[in-house]
């Protein structure tokens, strides 16, 4: 039988600080989800509000995936250095949002195997990352006037620095929310915009948010799996833009130097993956501007060293926007994804 869902149904989720306090409050979304580890109490996922003056509200989130750390690192120095006395308006900072998943070091939490980027609208019925969604979706994001989501590539990709927003350059640019989706991703300032345009997962935090009329865009901030302090510097920098741009700080932080391209992914066979398991020798890096034909690089067949190296090549002409992260690759494994350049409306 399908599970049945409604969005409707009240958040089972207990919030532990009054968000139309002022001030600085930490506290914790409280998940009560009963099983053999905890059958009793309740899954923490921390949450802080910092409050001042009568300006808008920016939700700032990072940990949707587990393994992906520059963005916590960045909120978490957010979360200490803002003081509500600089601050016009709400910052809700939401560090480690599938906690769960970034206490393991994993993608999908290990409640419920779930990927959070894939569980929206939710479901307060649902399991923990269902149930967490939709307290998001329903409780949170209606609070909010614009809302910010930081990632990573993870354990198995690494991305250029880019701001990924819901807008189609054609259409949705010429809309209230589409400009202020845009205007959002200048302020953010990455070598790269990916307009999601058409394609968005309908299941993400950026679709939740443009159900819910909040401008948004998401970051990926390199990869690997690690937490390379310069992309964190970045992406508090980037993070500062924004609240500069929105009007909830008034310290003015330097842009970066060029200002961002704009991409998009003009179809998902532009994206190269393994046509078999082997070693990947692979013979390009992020940012490269690829043409159809051009070498990737070699699968190697270290097991079977009679075997010739295959070599790969690209599909697709574009700029390479993430590489996979993996030595050894299995058939089906994502190798580089391809964007393609896209001219700014006037
Ligand atoms: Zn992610």
């Amino acid at each position: 039988m399908p599970v049945m869902t409604d969005s409707s149904a009240e958040t089972r989720i207990k919030i532990s600080i009054d968000l139309d306090q002022p001030g600085r409050q930490i506290g914790d979304l409280q998940i009560k989800w009963s099983d053999n580890q905890r059958p009793l109490g309740y899954y923490p996922v921390p949450v802080a509000c910092i409050a001042g003056g009568s300006g808008p509200t920016v939700l700032l989130s990072a940990g949707v995936h587990g393994d992906e750390f520059e963005g916590p690192a960045a909120l978490m120095r957010l979360l200490q250095d803002l003081s509500p006395a600089e601050i016009n308006g709400r910052i809700i900072i939401l560090p480690a949002l599938n906690t769960p998943a970034v206490l393991a070091s994993s993608r999908v939490s290990p409640l419920d195997q779930v990927n959070m980027n894939r569980a929206f609208p939710g479901d307060a019925n649902g399991g923990p990352t269902h149930m967490l969604a939709h307290f998001i979706e329903t409780c949170l994001l209606p609070e909010c006037d614009a809302a910010i989501d930081l990632h990573s590539g993870g354990k198995a990709a690494v991305f250029a620095p880019c701001v990924l927003t819901q807008a189609d350059m054609q259409a949705d640019t010429q809309t209230d929310i589409g400009k202020r989706n845009m205007a959002l991703a200048d302020a953010f300032g990455a070598p790269f915009i990916w307009l999601s345009g058409k394609n968005n997962d309908n299941r993400s935090v950026n679709a939740a948010a443009a159900r819910q009329g909040v401008s948004m865009v998401a970051a990926e901030l390199g990869g690997g799996g690690g937490c390379d302090g310069l992309m964190t510097d970045f992406a508090e920098r980037a993070v500062r833009r924004c609240l500069q741009h929105l009007g909830i700080l008034s310290v003015t932080v330097e842009a970066e130097a060029a200002a961002s391209r704009l991409v998009e992914f003009s179809a998902s066979g532009h994206n190269l993956a393994a046509p078999a398991s082997g070693l990947f020798d692979r013979q390009f890096g992020l940012g490269d501007e690829v043409q159809v034909g051009d070498s990737a690089g070699y699968l190697h067949f270290v097991d079977e060293p009679s075997r010739a190296s295959m070599e790969l090549k690209f599909a697709a002409s574009g700029i390479v926007l993430a590489q996979g992260n993996r030595g050894l690759v299995e058939r089906g494994d994502s190798l580089a994804m391809i964007a393609q350049p896209v001219a700014r409306a006037r």
